[in-house]
């Protein structure tokens, strides 16, 4: 990527996926070690546990399986789909299982299977899109709740059962509680990215070029205000104002819209430049209209004057659109002590415009007085 300073920032969320694979891995983990805790206290106790004995074992190699998966970078949001179906189904079979064991009078029913729904729920507003999240969730919580009441049909007057119905309800409003809870920091947690995105959209609006791509007006003032307080320490440092030449007459000929092509096409001449060189890395931005800017720290007047002399070279090389012939002119001012930006600048127009009226493609240095380039 080119070293100057530019708005194309990386993806707002770089290390999101890195971030979410290690908590997923991290999930897993403690998922495996709970179901081999279950299945080894089933072995221990003989509880004889269908739940336990059929479907935990085969949670745990899916688990394991699952866990070499993302170990070895493989697609985490298949990972993240295929747990939240496994575990999906896993919960539906536990709550069928769990409404047909018999339970002694006045014991509380099992409460796993609505602990696996809780934990379904919140692994599937992390791996799905809102929407599709809170429709998977709103599917599986209704089909959780519904089964049992299905399943153990009326229980008459008989005491045992009102209670244990009772008793079921109480669970499953505690869990449907928990679900709205994560689905209402779900809902936030969207709201909060959305706004976000939407900050960091409208700063990089604020602060790029909207036909260039290249960092506007606005954006490299930071650069230029380095490069005069690295003056008061005794850094050298060097600034180009860069105009096409006679591009009037391209729009006039050839229309705006080539215009915009040349300008578009100068902007990736620039990046190709300023990437090229190596010392501390230069500030490139467009200026306004067809006059580009470039900010270059520790750079001497020396210095300058030979990338000057590369640029327009590169200019002139350049395989213009509909076979244009562009050329530049560029004006170049180095820090002084005690400068402003409206000296540096005004010095580095004055070059410019130097260079335009002895005869333009060429570039001026402003030093203490006015030196053509050749
Ligand atoms: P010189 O060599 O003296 O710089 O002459 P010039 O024709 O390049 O300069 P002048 O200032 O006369 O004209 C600049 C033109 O640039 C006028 C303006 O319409 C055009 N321009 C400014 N911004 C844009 C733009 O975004 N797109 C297009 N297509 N043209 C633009
Ligand atoms: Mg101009
Ligand atoms: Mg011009």
């Amino acid at each position: 990527m080119a070293p100057y300073s530019s708005l194309h920032l990386p993806a707002r969320d770089p290390h999101g996926e890195a971030i979410r694979r290690r908590l997923y891995i991290g999930a897993v983990c403690c998922g495996l070690l709970l179901l081999g805790f279950g299945v080894f206290s089933q072995r221990l106790t003989n509880l004889h546990e269908q739940y336990l004995l059929y479907i935990a074992p085969l949670l745990l190699l899916l688990g394991l399986v699952d866990l070499w998966w993302l170990l070895m970078k493989r697609s985490l949001i298949i990972a993240e789909l295929a747990g939240v179906g496994v575990l999906a189904a896993a919960t539906i079979a536990q709550v069928v299982m769990a409404s047909r064991a018999p339970l002694p009078p006045g014991a509380y029913p099992n409460s796993g299977p609505y602990w696996l729904m809780v934990c379904v729920c919140l692994l599937a507003f992390l791996a799905l899109p809102p929407r599709r999240a809170a429709a998977f969730n709103l599917v599986l919580v209704v089909t959780a709740v519904a089964l049992p009441w299905v399943l153990l049909g009326s229980p008459g007057t008989h005491v045992a059962g009102l209670v244990r119905l009772q008793f079921l309800m109480r669970l499953q409003f505690n869990a449907v509680i928990v679900v709205l809870l994560i689905w209402g920091l779900a809902w936030f947690r969207t709201q909060h990215a959305n706004q976000a995105d939407t900050q960091e959209l409208l700063r990089r609006m604020a602060f790029t070029d909207a036909l260039t791509q290249l960092p506007n007006r606005h954006a490299v003032y930071p650069a230029v205000e380095a490069l005069l307080s690295g003056a008061a320490r005794g850094q050298a440092g060097s600034l180009f104002l860069i105009d096409l030449d006679h591009f009037k007459q391209i729009n006039d000929q050839h229309g705006h819209a080539v215009g915009d092509e040349v300008l578009i096409a100068a902007g990736q001449v620039l990046r190709n430049c300023v990437s090229e060189i190596g010392a501390g890395p230069p500030t490139l931005g467009r200026w306004g209209g067809e006059e580009f800017i470039v900010i270059m720290p520790g750079t001497s007047p020396e210095r300058a004057r030979i990338r000057a002399e590369h640029l327009l070279s590169e200019f002139r090389a350049w395989p213009w659109p509909h076979g244009l012939r562009v050329t530049v002119s560029i004006g170049s001012s180095s820090v002084q002590l005690g400068e402003a930006f409206s000296g540096l600048l005004a010095r580095a127009d004055e070059a410019l415009y130097a260079a335009k009226l002895s005869g333009r493609d060429r570039a001026v240095m402003h030093g203490s007085t006015l030196a053509p380039l050749r």
